[in-house]
């Protein structure tokens, strides 16, 4: 055998390394599977490419025995299996999108004792014919994944998922792990008692995603912001850009297209196979930008997302989370991008107002998005405002986000305050902010004139800001609570709080507006390249090694990451592997690929080190 370990020594580790080819566990991994491997119940809640799939997947091998896996994701299945299948992993799934005699076959499989794990999605799992047939079988471990969508306060919140308590009913003896990436107590404490697991020992790792740079400008021209962003940073890279509405991600799909990168929509008022069209070709070829509102992305686990690019504001922290949660699951570095504007926060106060929910969930919302703003306009580091939020203290200022590496410049804006918000009470506290910076600016529209607003006294006194400027003004008014929004028309109205300020007993500052992505700051503010060659020469083998890969996963019909990832065919790069012995040191290789593709990749190694040895 190959690998060097003694696997009669440790079988936990023997497992990780020959199915997985990875060296060592990370972060909670071994403590977690142990604690499984002893029969206990589990919670599990671990960032987005924690590496929280091994925990289950590891015991799957090691006991004798299935392990059942509770997922929501039935479009993933398909990708999920075939990913373990390269691993040489005996897994299967069933749910609705078979035949009958699919699913008949996988379960005869199950009972041939002739799979290690197998996927089912709860309402299929839940069906009674279900339960019966797999207490007949030796399931070891059920792991529930998606854990937050037993949640109804989540984003993600799936009925289904509160009947999954019946399974410590019916499988007393068998431990239950639940896994998640979302981090809120709420969360915590729905899956605690609605999964039934009181006595699950709590598994928290950090939230930090130290490879993710957050970047947040004002939007002015979102679409050109977005162009240049682009171009900047990912001309090839796939990525995923978020707007709120349908009609806008039509809108931007067909600009991307135009300026020539390839994009695709996703929404709900797509049609189900157009949707399934779409989400695939992101998955499966290199470079796609899926344009796309929040009804995309939920367990999209394609590792080599470098970019998640909001085009709006997200409703809460939360949800952004969640949703740049998708980039960079490699480990690799990847961006987050964002641009916001005063009209975001007017439209989904709109939305809020006008919706059928009840009047607490309705206040939670609206303070979820006054918190959303002022983590746009914080002046601090942005990933210690994050994790603060969750609960999590992170000691120093990151440097990896645009405040830590270009310090944002503050000014004192007192007197340009009291000028916003006397304007708003001398208006009679009912304007949006266009009218309001109209007058600040003394323009004769004719809605000022036919309201006699040219005779007020805070006419024509702004001149010293420009429009936009005043803009960010009444934005940053709101997002320090000394103006709120009336949720239906956009109207401002002064706070409590803005009381010392018109007094002139408090001062405000203001941040000074961050020019975008101009070429000079370029460097400075993104995200390093996750691909970097010392020569001309590693690139093209890379290159090489890419087009392998690509053509492996066409003839096998699975995503390109099912075949290896990106970091293991840049360690190729990186090591030039010569012997058969070299290549299982890399990891991300076990048995199985090593198996299957070493010849392949040893002679495109070697051909290309023989054609750069000459010259
Ligand atoms: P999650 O489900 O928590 O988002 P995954 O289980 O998909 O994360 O793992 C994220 C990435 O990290 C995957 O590429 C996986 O292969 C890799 N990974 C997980 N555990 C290890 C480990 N112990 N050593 C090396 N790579 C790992
Ligand atoms: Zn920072």
């Amino acid at each position: 055998m190959h690998q060097s370990s003694n696997p009669t020594v440790d079988p936990v580790l023997a497992v990780l390394r020959q199915y997985f080819g990875f060296e060592s566990f990370r972060g909670f991994q071994r403590e977690i599977i142990d604690h499984l491997l002893a029969g206990q119940d589990a919670i599990v809640l671990m960032p987005t490419g924690g590496g929280k799939s091994l925990c289950y997947q590891v015991p799957a091998l090691v006991l004798p025995g299935v392990v059942v896996v509770v997922s929501p994701l039935i479009a993933l299945m398909q990708d999920q299996v075939a990913a373990l299948w390269q691993n040489g992993i005996r897994a299967a799934f069933v749910n609705s999108t078979q035949t009958p005699q699919e699913t008949a076959s996988v379960l005869w499989q199950a009972r041939q004792g002739a799979l290690d794990l197998l996927y089912m999605a709860p309402e299929r799992l839940l069906m009674e014919s279900s339960l019966a047939f797999l207490s007949q079988l030796p399931v070891v471990l059920f792991a529930i994944d998606e854990a937050h969508c037993v949640s109804q306060w989540g984003h993600d919140f799936r009925p289904e998922y509160l009947g999954l308590s019946v399974l410590s009913e019916r499988f007393p003896g068998v431990p239950r792990l639940a896994v998640t990436a979302t981090a809120t107590a709420v969360t915590r404490a729905d899956i605690m008692k609605h999964l039934n697991l009181h006595q699950a020992r709590l598994f928290i790792a950090s939230f930090d995603r130290p490879n993710i740079h957050y970047t947040i400008v004002p939007k002015n021209d979102e679409k050109k912001q977005l162009k240049q962003f682009l171009d900047a940073e990912h001309p090839h890279d796939a990525g995923i850009v978020y707007c709120l509405s349908r009609k806008r991600v039509e809108e931007v799909a067909l600009w991307v297209e135009k300026s020539g990168r390839r994009a695709l929509p996703y929404h709900a008022g797509l049609d189900k196979e157009t949707r399934q069209r779409n989400q695939a070709t992101f998955l499966r070829e290199e470079g796609v930008i899926i344009v796309a509102t929040i009804a995309f992305g939920m367990g999209i686990d394609k590792p080599d997302v470098r970019f998640v690019a909001h085009l709006d504001l997200p409703k809460s922290l939360e949800a952004y989370c969640q949703e740049i949660g998708r980039a960079g699951r490699d480990g690799h570095p990847a961006n987050a991008f964002l641009t916001y504007g005063y009209e975001d926060v007017v439209k989904l106060r709109r939305l809020l107002a006008s919706s059928s929910v009840t009047e607490p969930v309705r206040r939670i919302a609206r303070q979820q998005l006054d918190t959303m703003l002022a983590y746009c306009e914080t002046t601090q580091c942005r990933r210690q405002l994050l994790l603060r939020h969750f609960g999590e203290q992170y000691p120093r200022a990151c440097g990896n986000c645009d405040t830590c590496r270009a310090p944002i410049a503050t000014w004192d804006g007192t007197i340009v305050a009291q000028k916003a918000l006397s304007c708003v009470y001398r208006t009679g506290q009912r304007f949006g902010v266009e009218h309001l910076v109209d007058v600040l600016l003394g323009k004769t529209t004719e809605r000022i004139t036919s309201l006699d607003h040219e005779k007020i006294t805070t006419f024509g006194i702004g001149s010293e800001l420009s429009a936009q400027q005043w803009r960010s003004v009444f934005r940053q008014l709101v997002a320090a609570d000394l103006l709120t929004v009336e949720p239906l028309h956009g109207g401002l109205r002064l706070t409590q709080r803005c009381r010392p300020v018109l007094r002139g007993e408090q001062s405000v500052r203001f941040r000074q507006e961050v020019e975008v992505c101009t070429p000079a700051k370029k460097e400075a503010q993104s995200a390093k390249n996750p691909h970097s060659f010392p020569d001309q020469q590693s690139k093209e083998l890379w290159q090489s090694l890419k087009t392998f890969r690509q053509e492996i996963a066409r003839q096998q019909g699975i995503p390109a990451y099912c075949i290896f990832h990106d970091a293991t065919l840049q360690e190729m790069v990186d090591k030039r592997p010569t012997t058969e012995h070299d290549l299982s040191k890399i990891n991300g290789i076990g048995i199985r690929k090593l198996k299957a593709y070493s010849n392949e990749l040893l002679r495109i190694i070697k051909q290309f080190d023989q054609e750069n040895s000459g010259g």
